[in-house]
């Protein structure tokens, strides 16, 4: 896997007040690469860009370092009880990606500097939780170990969290630079997610991410070094010869992770691909050539809130995949926990 470099990046003035802002700003500048100062409200007009496309592909490539400001956590039910953020967005170029919807017409990377107050408000929560456990999502807005060869954000929060009685940690990632992490002192504290899939499905629509085999070796990196491991099997998608290939993706895996090894039993999150109609318009504009399958008449409308709906597999199939990858799953993994089927 080739490791993210940006084209350029932009210093909003208050990162620089940081440690770890000075840090970067040295780090680009050895670099050579284009570093310009601005507040967060001129980045956008500042990327280049003529068509939607074109503007898509310039923000992926684009870093911003910023200072977070609101330290007020959102609630991220059902994976943990809060979420905060490293980084916002991520150089991969999935198609069907739900950020494609949810962060507008220039998707720029996003880092935060201010990790001593990012702590501060996290030992708050915790402290608010009457000497509960409390989890925290970090990848629901971004990819943070994306970015981890530059920043090394990730590793200070896993050992700042490796030190907490009563907080935990979650991470999900499609990307395989794990190595600096191995060492860490986790303690325990921090669940990795890997994303994995059927190698159709990685080679077809998740560009500049790691690959099948690339995933699978940093899940068991990640479990070997005692981390808590879990797998999201998402979107998991039909098509000719579909079964062969997640056979294939649950053969290597088990081949791969030795299961007397792991501190927790495995975790396994399924989710059947689905798709907004607003989503396949961003997706025909940015990959115009996409095989992704968004036949609307071959889906069932799921309703959400606010009548909102997505549209997912028939029921029947629905059914068939949840049974054959949990099969899978349980055949090659006992003892390991489905956690959901979505
Ligand atoms: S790696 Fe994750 S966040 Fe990045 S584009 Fe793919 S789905 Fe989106």
């Amino acid at each position: 896997m080739k490791l993210f470099m940006p084209e350029r990046v932009f210093f909003e003035p208050s990162s620089l007040k940081y440690p770890l802002g000075e840090e970067l700003y040295k780090y680009f500048e050895n670099k050579g690469i284009e570093i310009i100062k601005t507040p967060i409200q001129n980045v956008s007009r500042s990327i280049p860009g003529k068509t939607e496309k074109h503007k898509y592909a310039r923000s992926k490539k684009t870093l911003v370092i910023a200072t977070k400001k609101s330290l007020n956590l959102d609630v991220c039910k059902p994976s943990a009880d809060f979420e905060f953020s490293l980084v916002t967005n991520c150089p991969g170029n999935c198609e069907y990606c739900y950020l494609q919807t949810t962060q507008g017409f220039k998707p720029y990377l996003r880092t935060y500097v201010n990790l001593e107050d990012i702590f501060s408000t996290i030992k708050r929560h915790i402290a608010k939780n009457n000497g509960d456990v409390t989890t925290f999502e970090v990848a629901s807005a971004g990819d943070p170990l994306a970015l981890e060869h530059i920043t090394g954000s990730l590793g200070k929060t896993i050992e700042f969290f490796g030190s907490l009685d009563n907080g935990r940690l979650r991470v999900v990632t499609k990307f395989s630079n794990v190595d600096s992490l191995l060492n860490l002192k986790h303690n325990g504290h921090t669940r990795f997610r890997v994303s994995i899939n059927s190698r159709h499905v990685i080679q077809s629509f998740e560009h500049n991410t790691a690959s099948f085999e690339e995933r699978i070796e940093a899940a068991a990196k990640l479990a070997h070094a005692g981390y808590p491991i879990g797998f999201i099997v998402a979107p998991i998608m039909v098509y000719e010869h579909w079964k062969e290939e997640y056979l294939e993706l649950f053969d290597k895996l088990r081949a791969q992770i030795q299961i007397d090894r792991l501190s927790t039993p495995a975790t396994f999150e399924l989710i059947q691909h689905r798709f907004t109609p607003i989503a396949k318009q961003f997706i025909l504009q940015r990959f115009p050539g996409t095989k992704l399958d968004m036949d609307e008449s071959k889906r069932a409308l799921k309703w959400g809130k606010f009548g909102r709906f997505k549209y997912v597999y028939p029921k029947e199939t629905a059914l068939e995949i949840k049974e054959y990858i949990s099969t899978l799953i349980t055949e090659r993994f006992p003892g390991a926990v489905i956690d959901y089927f979505t």
